[in-house]
């Protein structure tokens, strides 16, 4: 067996490295490869590397962490897995001691090791890698390994959905239909909730919101956002329950807060990378803004809600390339045009 993996050997440069097959310690599986979703963080890392840059220069970096694929072999005490299942794996392996993992809430660990950063910059961007038992779920009957693939990203969303208190009866807004913001709709779609409207400025994305279960869409190069959503017609002086920010721009951050209602809540779940002011006197009746990360015991709801149908992670993808291709990949990730034509792209690596 002969393995490789993608490096990034500097920023928007990929090199297909030749890498001996991992051998899977005691608790671990070794999986073989099949899809790799390509995150906004791995094409971000692509262009610029990584977010927390590695201490040691010559430190390897891999890029991508939303993965599935077969096991080729288990260490001697697994127990759950054997050779031929299909498996997709949850890329953060928290530390287990601190307080945050002790009561429950592990995706906060400072000590995580996570897949495509800090310490150990691991990549799901190769032919077949090792993961702990622990970390790593079957694939049901009915889902595909690239579904599987996409059940990290969905998660995202289900947490974020879970975290705000999406249900039946609230009035929600989605600022940003872009991955996330669509993996939040499909997550608030199905825990129930109907009253929905998501906002951006790409058309063929707010067509998917629609499909996949949005009740309104709304352009916001076309409309005013604020000015549609406050209309006596729809939310007026009430305002919205549930507002998210699915688009990691300061525009929409402050657009939440003209949205909120009185008691209402902000999930910030795009990444602002630029300080965004706030004028609290317009929130100032017990609002709660919330930031969300990553997933917390969110992969078994979210398997079953693809699984079962209700989640469709599917129709999301609009670009699969080969592994071989991988550069072309992110070069069209990163391209002006050809992004915006991108909501999920997809590494195949092996069928
Ligand atoms: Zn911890």
């Amino acid at each position: 067996m002969k393995n490789s993996e993608a490096i990034l050997v500097t920023p928007k440069h990929f090199e297909i490295q030749e890498y001996p097959v991992p051998e899977p310690k005691e608790h671990e599986i070794l999986m073989k490869v099949e899809y790799v979703g390509m995150c906004g963080s791995d094409i971000h890392g692509f262009e610029f590397g990584p977010f927390i840059p590695p201490k040691d220069p010559n430190q390897k970096i891999g890029l991508g962490h939303e993965v599935a694929g077969e096991v080729i072999k288990v260490g001697a005490k697994v127990t759950k897995f054997k050779a031929g299942d299909k498996v997709l794996i949850e890329p953060g392996v928290p530390d287990d001691t601190c307080e945050y993992c002790r009561t429950g809430r592990y995706n906060i660990c400072p000590g995580v090791d996570f897949m495509a950063t800090q310490p150990n910059y691991k990549g799901a961007l190769t032919q077949y890698m090792t993961h702990p038992e622990e970390w790593t779920y079957h694939i049901p009957e009915g889902m595909t390994t690239l579904e599987g693939a996409l059940v990290e990203p969905a998660a995202v969303g289900m947490h974020a959905a879970v975290l705000g208190g999406a249900t039946v009866g609230k009035s929600i807004v989605i600022l940003g239909a872009g991955a996330i913001g669509l993996m939040v709709l499909q997550a608030c779609v199905s825990l129930g909730a109907k009253d929905i409207t998501v906002v951006d400025v790409i058309e063929k994305r707010l067509e998917l919101a629609k499909k996949l279960g949005a009740a309104r869409v709304i352009n916001g190069k076309e409309q005013d956002t604020v000015a549609v959503l406050r209309s006596e017609e729809l939310y007026g002086d009430h305002g919205i329950d549930l507002v998210f920010e699915a688009a990691g721009a300061v525009f929409t951050a402050q657009q939440a807060v003209q949205l909120v209602a009185r008691g209402g809540k902000i999930m910030m779940v795009g990444t602002q990378s630029k300080p965004v002011p706030i004028d609290f006197l317009k929130i100032n009746r017990e609002v709660t803004i919330q930031t969300s990360f990553r997933y917390c015991n969110n992969f078994p709801q979210t398997i079953e809600a693809i699984a079962s149908g209700r989640f469709n992670v599917k129709d999301m993808v609009t670009n699969v390339y080969d592994y071989k291709d991988v550069q072309m990949a992110f070069e069209e990730a990163i391209d002006p045009v050809k992004k915006t034509e991108m909501v999920k792209g997809v590494v195949k690596v092996a069928d």
